[in-house]
C-alpha cells in the first residue's frame, strides 16, 4: 500500500474510532474510497507511461527554416515579422533560448529604443528591459515624459539571449540584423534611441566606443538617432548618469522639434 493510502486508511480508522465511520467525501464507504483512489493512481501511472513513450516534439528548432529568408523578412508585415522571429533559427542563439524577445511598448510610439540583447529576466519573460535595468530605463523615459505603454517601442539588436549574457558575436548580429531593419521600417518611429554600444555601433555604422559616439545626432535611414549608455552600464557606473541625462535632453529637443 502506498504512503498516501496508508495515511488515508489511518485517518479513516481514527475517525471510525471517534464514531464517525461514514465521513468520507461523496458519502462513500472507506473501502470504496480506497478502491477508487487505487484505480486513480493506476490510471495516472498509465498516462505518465504513455507520455514518456511518446516521441518528443523538438519545436521550431527542429524544423528547417526555409521560409525565413532575407527576402521574406524584407517584405514581411508586422505580424508576419513577429511570427517569423518567434520561430527563427538563423543563428546559434536559437539553441539555448527559452523565448524569443521581440518587443515591448507601443508599435505606434514616437520613440523607438534599441538595446543590445535579452538577459536572463528577458529570456524568461519574453519582454525586453525587465529587471533592474528595465526599471531604470522606465525611469529615464519618465524623466522626459515618455513611457513604454504610450509613446515608446522597445526592442533589441538580438532577439535571443547570448549564453551567460556574453557579448553578441558579429555573425549573430549579422544574422539578426534583417529582423531589426524590417522592425524599424514597420514601426517607423519619429526618433531612435540606441542604448549601449552594440545598438549604437550597428545603427550609426561606426566602430567608435560609445563614449565617443554619444552627444551627437545621427541619421538612420532618415530617422534622427541619439545614442546613450545602456541602463545596465549606468547601474554599474552611476557617475555616467549626468551624461545620460544630457543625452535625454538632446533626445527631448529633437522630439520637441517634430
Ligand atoms: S538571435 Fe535573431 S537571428 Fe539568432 S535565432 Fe534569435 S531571432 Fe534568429
Amino acid at each position: 500500500m502506498s504512503g498516501r493510502r496508508t495515511r488515508l486508511a489511518a485517518y479513516l480508522d481514527q475517525r471510525r474510532r471517534m464514531g464517525e465511520p461514514g465521513i468520507v467525501p461523496g458519502g462513500l464507504a472507506p473501502g470504496e474510497l480506497l478502491k477508487l483512489i487505487g484505480e486513480r493512481v493506476e490510471a495516472e501511472k498509465s498516462v505518465a507511461a504513455e507520455k514518456r513513450a511518446r516521441p518528443r516534439s523538438t519545436g521550431p528548432k527542429a524544423e528547417a527554416d526555409p521560409k525565413l529568408s532575407a527576402s521574406r523578412i524584407a517584405n514581411a508585415d508586422y505580424e508576419d515579422l513577429h511570427n517569423a522571429a518567434m520561430a527563427c533559427t538563423r543563428c546559434r542563439l536559437a539553441e539555448g533560448r527559452k523565448t524569443v524577445v521581440f518587443s515591448d511598448g507601443n508599435p505606434a510610439g514616437r520613440l523607438m529604443v534599441v538595446g543590445e540583447a535579452p538577459g536572463a529576466h528577458e529570456d524568461a519573460s519574453g519582454l525586453p528591459f525587465v529587471g533592474q535595468a528595465g526599471k531604470l530605463l522606465d525611469l529615464m523615459l519618465a524623466s522626459v515624459a515618455l513611457s513604454r505603454k504610450d509613446s515608446v517601442y522597445i526592442c533589441n539588436v538580438l532577439k535571443c539571449r547570448p549564453p551567460g549574457n556574453r557579448n553578441p558575436m558579429p555573425d549573430e548580429i549579422e544574422a539578426c540584423a534583417p529582423l531589426l531593419k524590417r522592425q524599424i521600417e514597420l514601426v517607423a518611429p519619429e526618433v531612435l534611441l540606441a542604448v549601449g554600444s552594440f545598438a549604437a555601433q550597428w545603427l550609426t555604422g561606426s566602430t567608435k566606443a560609445l563614449g565617443r559616439l554619444r552627444g551627437e545626432v545621427y541619421s538612420y535611414q532618415g530617422v534622427p538617432l541619439v545614442v546613450t549608455y545602456h541602463p545596465a552600464a549606468l547601474l554599474r557606473n552611476p557617475g555616467w548618469s549626468r551624461l545620460a541625462w544630457e543625452d535625454l535632453q538632446l533626445l527631448c529637443r529633437i522630439m520637441d522639434s517634430k
